[in-house]
């Protein structure tokens, strides 16, 4: 609960009205949202719909147009926060209005990357966020037409969408005429099925379609040739949930929570070696330090080591540099990783990161589609090298095969699963490369690392 409160008083000591203040999630506060307060009653009473109401004309002004909402989106700086942080108002901007045909519109919450939660506590404990800036984007874009793809693993957070889609329709959100306008609008929850490609967005549509989830060749892209071959726009749950309050309060009022080029706050997932892991909405460009603060520092006696600052396809980042860093996308950037999708997993000096890259290895190797051979041979030869060498089984041209095999990987295969295998592995070898060494010389790796 302090952790909540203390960043809702940096907020206010800022000035800045905070966006998702009842997202500011930690584990002794879950009970507190679970149930109580997502409905759509309380939903409106924090000024949920009004931005839906403002676009539309119907709270006594004269409405905002298509370009106009595009326009406050771009003004903003929102940048999708599914991972890859591709700037939202341009990319609605892509979807060619005047198409003559069904268009759709498509959320993912497929939200399977290791570390990130952020997704499923939004859709749980305040999904009507996610359904108005859906409505939003789908009046910007001339859209009849949405999808919610929720994770297959969280049937919970499913039924909650359900509900919550319900009161909508019943409330004249949703459907036809909506409001009295002449705008409609049809949003639909799928229940995904449980794979960690599904999340990838063309993968996504093939399984909404129906189809084995795989990624499909780009391009086309979904803008021009997506769902059911209609122009789709696909953007991240979270990306969804900032629009509300962007069209209420203004796109630079947004832009001023955050820094340039990287507008508004983020929800980091931090997990690992904290006192408090939980989900922490910051803005952007706060210092890691700061966020480390606020998920309760590490473990009593501990020394931090390193960083995967974006989810487990990031390169990780040892501590000297981390420290260093604003948690926003150009910082990370330059420190030669990724703000992927804000999942913060944090290692101690008791981890050992030939285990730690083994365990990423075999992930990504289960998760393969197969479609495409370096991504299928190649994360299975990652997986074998790296388990050698922890086996203490390794020899010493193992770390030059391991660099080959993931150079032959990156930007060779249909999607970025085969990148988001490969940069792992780099960024080990490139950081702490002596605790691989010392296993294959049959040394202590632990003690190689402390020295
Ligand atoms: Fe499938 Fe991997 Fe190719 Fe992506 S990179 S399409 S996951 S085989």
């Amino acid at each position: 609960m302090a952790t909540a409160a203390k960043i809702l008083s940096q907020f206010q000591a800022a000035g800045v009205e905070t966006c998702f203040h009842d997202r500011h999630i930690d584990p002794q506060i879950y009970a507190g949202l679970n149930g109580a307060n997502w409905s759509i009653k309380d939903y409106e009473s924090r000024g949920g719909y009004q931005a839906l109401r403002k676009i539309l004309g119907k709270d006594g002004s004269d409405g905002l147009t298509q370009d106009q909402v595009i326009a406050t989106v771009k003004e903003s700086g929102l940048r999708g926060r599914g991972g890859a942080g591709f700037p939202t108002g341009l990319k609605w901007s892509f979807m060619p209005r005047q198409f003559p045909g069904q268009k759709y519109l498509v959320c993912n919450s497929d939200e399977g990357e290791p570390g990130t939660c952020k997704d499923r506590d939004i859709l749980m404990y305040n999904p009507h966020i996610v359904i108005e800036g859906m409505i939003i984007a789908a009046y910007a874009m001339g859209i009849s037409a949405g999808y919610n793809y929720i994770h297959g693993e969280i049937f919970q957070v499913y039924e909650r969408f359900e509900a919550a889609l319900e009161e909508a329709r019943a409330a004249g959100y949703l459907g036809s005429n909506i409001l009295d306008s002449s705008f409609s609008f049809q949003l639909h929850a799928h229940h995904g099925f449980g794979a960690y490609i599904c999340g990838e967005e063309t993968a996504l549509i093939e399984s909404i379609e129906g189809k084995k989830g795989q990624p499909r060749f780009k391009p086309p892209f979904p803008a021009s040739f997506g769902l059911y071959g209609k122009p789709t726009t696909i953007n991240n749950t979270e990306t969804f949930a900032a629009v509300p309050w962007i069209i209420r309060n203004g796109g630079a009022a947004y832009l001023a929570c955050g820094k340039p080029n990287n507008g508004g706050t983020k929800i980091f997932s931090v997990s690992g070696d904290v006192q408090r892991p939980g989900n922490y909405e910051v803005p952007m460009g706060t210092p890691f330090a700061t966020l480390l603060d606020l998920a309760g520092g590490m473990r009593p006696g501990r020394q931090l080591k390193a960083v995967i600052p974006g989810g487990s396809s990031s390169p990780v980042l040892p501590a000297s540099i981390i420290m260093e860093c604003t948690l926003d996308y150009d910082s990370i950037s330059k420190a030669g990783s990724m703000l992927g999708s804000g999942a913060v997993i944090v290692m101690d000096d008791t981890r050992c990161m030939v285990e730690s890259l083994k365990r990423l290895s075999y992930f990504y190797m289960h998760e393969s589609c197969g479609q495409c051979t370096p991504c299928r041979e190649g994360t299975g030869w990652l997986w074998r090298l790296v388990d050698r060498i922890h086996r203490g089984d390794g020899r010493p041209q193992d770390m030059e095969v391991l660099d080959s095999v993931a150079s032959s990987i990156m930007g060779r295969t249909i999607c970025a699963l085969g990148d988001a295998a490969a940069m792992p592995v780099r960024a080990m070898i490139k950081h702490f490369r002596p605790e691989f060494e010392a296993l294959i010389q049959k040394k202590n790796p632990q003690a190689v690392a402390s020295a």
